[in-house]
């Protein structure tokens, strides 16, 4: 199956999840959405106000920024992908919750498993923290990070949130500056030899119970 197909499959299920509570009050699913095979993923947070009434991730205030800031790296917004960790709007845009995260990154897991993008680009400390727990973000924020995640490579490149950096000026100055590096980061993540993946573990057989 295509990649388009297999993200429609993932955005059917998102559409008629109810493994937690979010579903009841969000108006619309956000499963994300772009390029099927696009080499930049854009992973944020959960949807906010606009994005839960259009289902359309980064679509507000926040997402203005993100499309002039890809403009400023010569990037438009259909090349890349953006989604984020939680699918459904959290009431009053208050933060995810754990077990949400851990009930809804599944769907997340499975698009970069799909799409395979060559750099994933973590918009605020949530999405950081999924790829590099215990990490703040003041510190790894424009810092190219290699990691193997569930068993594969990946390069991550931690940002700040558009939306924190609209309400905080060093933000913004720094969140455009880790965004210019982005060309160089995606030609560095293509160039670096993937390190190498530690030996699969030995699968314990299942024993008899006769
Ligand atoms: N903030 C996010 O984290 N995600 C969106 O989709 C919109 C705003």
């Amino acid at each position: 199956m295509a990649n388009i197909d297999n993200l429609n499959q993932i955005a059917a299920e998102v559409k008629s999840c109810q493994l937690c509570p979010l579903y009841k009050t969000a108006t619309n699913p956000v499963p994300g959405n772009g390029n099927a095979n696009a080499e930049i993923l854009f992973i944020g947070e959960a949807p906010g106000f606009n994005e839960d009434q259009q289902g359309i991730p980064f679509c507000g205030a926040a997402g203005n920024l993100l499309n002039q800031l890809l403009l400023m790296v010569g990037l438009k917004r259909e090349e890349v992908f953006v989604g984020n960790i939680l699918k459904h709007r959290p009431p009053e845009n208050r933060e995810p919750q754990l077990d949400e995260i851990a009930v809804c990154t599944p769907f997340l897991k499975r698009q970069i498993l799909i799409i395979k993008p060559k750099l994933i680009v973590t918009l605020g400390r949530f999405s950081m923290n999924y790829f590099i727990p215990n990490a703040y973000i003041s510190t790894v924020h424009g810092k190219l990070k290699e990691i193997i995640w569930e068993g594969v490579n990946l390069f991550v490149f931690p940002i700040y949130h558009p939306a924190a950096a609209l309400r905080n000026g060093q933000m913004m100055t720094a969140l455009k500056e880790d965004f210019k590096r982005i060309p160089e980061v995606i030609k560095q993540a293509k160039e670096t030899p993937s390190a190498p993946l530690p030996p699969p573990k030995e699968e314990t057989k299942q024993e008899s119970l006769f």
